[in-house]
């Protein structure tokens, strides 16, 4: 049995997430996940919140609250709606755990020992009236280059030009609305990257079996312009990871915490720690899947990320575990998306253009959703969510093939034999064309499930459902059934158990309407099957089955228009 360790990047946490974002991680690390346990090998998937920085800080202020508050509640939120789309987390941690602060702080330590952090001087603006220094993003004033007058710190939303907050003209507190500031000295600490360049291009160039679009990204930060830099992981801010070395305050840097993107990935291992708390475990218990002093050299490790979280999955993060000179699980391979784009455009939070999590749920039951998004995941480019693709492929795929399959077999069982899998009769030609055929196709869905070729998974779990449809079209019970019954008998006797293999084998994809047909076919503890010939002959005559409801409703075309125009932007 093998040990797969799997995280799925961690999405922030104000607000809900759209359906870009789903399939840029989660939703393709739960396909992974649930394939893994379906094959009997050992999985710990975990995921979590993202929680730190001026973002939460913000958007809890907005909402009037405080940010510890503000984050709890939001993070109950994206559990709530993971657990609608079936993401089978092992976990839903938050970097804002104590077990994140403690491990932060520790590898901050063990960096600083090391000799590869450093300290650096620094100008920012303070605000008197406020007590505290203002990150770029709570400073607004006039903009220098066009002169739009609520230009932030960092950038003008008007003109679009990066700025400094000493750029601006008649600069204020956003959190007061003070003008009483001025630039005071501050000291932040830098992760020397630099120094750690060698050695993560070395482990790099050792990960031959890794995506073009996952090294190339990596080798560009690595060595383009002056190569890879050192980076600030220390922020004036009060919400986030105080510094220290482990336990020991840090000399200096009092009142201020890690930069969120410091402390983030190390919530990957945190949220280990978490599980173990929440499930009554020990230490050596998630310490098996993150030390290899501990257990986890013979974890395989993988990550699923969207294209722009690469840079810190490869160099980064690795830097920090690196550093640390402690022997943690470094990731064995990365699976990173291009984007999902909306009917012609982008997905726009800011907007509310395209659907967003909850939403899809409001609307449609979550295998609607999975099937999609996996057979349609941006891995080679960018893919694009329209209406009529989503109508076409439900309609196609899910109700006329599999579900349409489901409820003649089951139907015509009932009325000519009753609801139980009938006996007599003998399988002849079209039967062993059939179980080669799909000996055939379970090889390659397999295979391509163990690369995480998505899409050509889905495409090969779609041929398995087409081809038992071409066989009942083909073998056509209903004709035997008036010349020889017991011929009927065996044909529907397979395309029962055909049902129960179905079952098993689209439950990654669609776990719901997979617990829907093996209820339906009396048949729990299902395994993945070693030979398909078997698993045909596991439902014997004589086993008792019940008619399921619709497995998979069709979209209108009615549906589909309504939906198009109340997604098309402006949530409310
Ligand atoms: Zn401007």
């Amino acid at each position: 049995m093998a040990r797969i360790l799997i995280t799925s990047a961690i999405p922030y946490i104000n607000g809900i997430k759209h359906l870009g974002n789903l399939v840029g991680s989660q939703l393709p690390a739960d396909l992974y996940a649930r394939y893994q346990r379906g094959r009997g090998n050992e999985v710990m998937f975990l995921c979590a919140t993202d929680e730190h920085g001026t973002p939460a800080e913000l958007a809890a202020a907005k909402a009037g609250k405080p940010v510890a508050e503000y984050c709890a509640e939001m993070w109950a939120v994206q559990a709530e709606i993971a657990k609608g789309f079936r993401l089978s987390f092992d976990h839903f941690g938050r970097s804002s755990s104590p077990q994140n602060h403690k491990l932060t702080q520790h590898l901050a330590g063990k960096l600083y020992e090391a000799g590869l952090i450093r300290e650096v001087d620094d100008q920012q603006m303070y605000s008197k009236a406020d007590g505290r220094f203002l990150p770029d993003r709570y400073v607004e004033g006039t903009c220098p280059n066009c002169g739009f007058n609520s230009a932030r710190g960092d950038q003008c939303d008007n003109c679009t030009k990066q700025l400094d907050p000493v750029d601006l003209i008649n600069p204020r507190s956003t959190i007061s609305g003070s003008t009483d500031l001025e630039m005071r000295p501050t000291k932040h600490l830098f992760l020397c990257q630099s120094k750690l360049k060698d050695q993560l291009e070395a482990w790099i160039d050792s990960k031959a079996d890794w995506p073009v679009l996952t090294t190339s990204i990596a080798k560009k930060w690595l060595n383009d312009g002056d190569g890879l830099q050192d980076r600030g992981i220390t922020r004036d801010l009060d919400w986030g990871i105080p510094v220290k070395r482990g336990d020991e305050d840090w000399p200096g840097m009092e009142g201020k915490v890690f930069y969120v993107w410091f402390d983030a990935p190390i919530e990957y291992i945190a949220c280990a720690a978490e599980w173990a708390e929440a499930n009554g475990k020990t230490d050596a218990d998630w310490e098996r899947w993150w030390r290899t002093d501990k257990g986890a050299d013979d974890v395989r490790y993988v990550q699923f990320m969207g294209k722009d979280n690469v840079p810190f999955h490869t160099l980064s993060f690795p830097a920090t575990m690196i550093g640390s000179g402690e022997p943690w699980k470094m990731v064995d391979y990365i699976k990173s998306f291009n984007y999902l784009n909306y009917d012609g455009g982008q997905f726009s939070t800011s907007r509310g253009r395209g659907v967003f999590m909850d939403q899809a749920l409001e609307i449609l039951p979550a295998d609607y959703w999975r099937w999609w998004l996996l057979s349609h995941a941006p891995e080679s480019s960018d893919s694009e969510f329209t209406w009529e693709n989503f109508q076409q492929s439900v309609n196609k795929d899910l109700a006329d093939v599999l579900g349409n399959f489901v409820s003649r077999v089951t139907k015509f069982c009932r009325s000519k034999f009753g609801e139980v899998v009938p006996e007599g009769g003998d399988y002849g030609d079209q039967e062993f064309a059939l179980v080669a055929e799909l000996e055939e196709k379970l090889e390659a869905y397999e295979a391509h499930m163990e690369a995480m070729e998505i899409r050509k998974a889905a495409a090969e779990l779609r041929a398995i459902w087409v081809a038992g449809n071409e066989y009942l079209q083909a073998a056509a019970p209903w004709a035997a059934f008036k010349e020889d019954p017991e011929r009927a008998a065996a044909i529907v006797r397979l395309s029962l158990n055909l049902i129960r293999l179905y079952a098993v084998l689209s439950e990654p994809f669609i776990p719901d309407a997979s617990a829907t047909m093996l209820a339906a076919m009396n048949a729990d503890g299902a395994g993945w099957p070693n030979s398909v010939g078997d698993a045909l002959a596991v439902l014997e005559a004589g086993h008792e089955f019940t008619v399921p409801d619709v497995l998979f409703a069709k979209i209108s075309d009615e549906d589909r228009e309504g939906w198009q125009e109340r997604f098309a932007g402006t949530r409310t």
